[in-house]
């Protein structure tokens, strides 16, 4: 039997009556266990947030880290590009709508044609931005012979130590929620490297991944440099804007 002077009936204003005892060493008498137990619980909740915050600002510095974005693209925003005419606010918002509302499985691709300076890479770097940070997904901006580059450099191995293996590039570009290719144009020196170019844009194509074309050229014009296959794969459920203002050097990223 309990010494009724070691425990007492007590009212948790939460949970009613319990049973205290008088806890021998401290002199003190317990709390309502169900509200130490409720207190258990959000802590244990809280460092679960903690977890999974810390978890997520993870993924994100390694998605940035792996974007290709770089310098002045880092900070390149939507709201950082000076729209002044109509033509160019335009483009600016359907940019903006594209990164917004675009589907991951949409098959829809966009095209950006302008000359040099007229701010493509700051329109392609704020919408990769805007899926890492905003919609919580992969993206990355690279030009087709930086891809082939990646590529190349991964050829043979199997994805051990520094090296990332050739199929992981192509599946991370391959599956990435949205990939700008930056300065097509600029032509590639052998059909391999044509072969490597389209099993990035084949694999988007059947996931049906956004994929966003950045180039100085009329979109005809990068058929035989792109490759018949990847072009077609790109033209696909594309709409294209054209930056029809004239370049200045200061305001592109790169
Ligand atoms: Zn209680």
């Amino acid at each position: 039997m309990d010494n009724p002077s070691e425990n007492r009936l007590q009212i948790c204003e939460i949970h009613g009556e319990f049973r205290s005892r008088l806890h021998a060493k401290s002199g003190k008498w317990t709390r309502c266990w169900a509200c130490i137990e409720a207190e258990l619980l959000a802590l244990d909740a809280q460092a679960q947030q903690d977890d999974a915050r810390r978890h997520r600002q993870a993924v994100t510095e390694r998605r940035m880290a792996e974007s290709g974005l770089e310098g002045r693209m880092l900070r390149a925003g939507f709201d950082t590009f000076v729209a002044q005419i109509d033509s160019q606010r335009a483009v600016l918002e359907a940019c903006q709508a594209f990164a917004e509302s675009v589907g991951l499985e949409d098959s829809r691709n966009l095209w950006i044609i302008g000359q040099p300076g007229t701010g493509k890479t700051h329109l392609g770097s704020a919408m990769v931005r805007h899926f890492i940070h905003e919609r919580d997904t992969a993206a990355a901006i690279f030009s087709a012979r930086e891809i082939v580059r990646m590529l190349r450099a991964s050829w043979g191995s199997r994805g051990e130590g520094a090296e990332e293996a050739e199929g992981d590039v192509i599946e991370r570009l391959g599956r990435a929620g949205l990939l700008v290719l930056d300065e097509v144009g600029v032509g590639f020196s052998t059909d391999a490297e044509r072969v490597q170019l389209f099993d990035v844009i084949d694999l988007r194509y059947k996931l049906g991944r956004p994929t966003v074309v950045l180039s100085n050229l009329k979109a005809s014009d990068m058929k035989p440099i792109l490759g018949d296959r990847t072009y077609d794969r790109l033209r696909e459920g594309a709409k294209q804007l054209v930056c029809n203002w004239p370049g200045s050097r200061a305001e592109e990223c790169s």
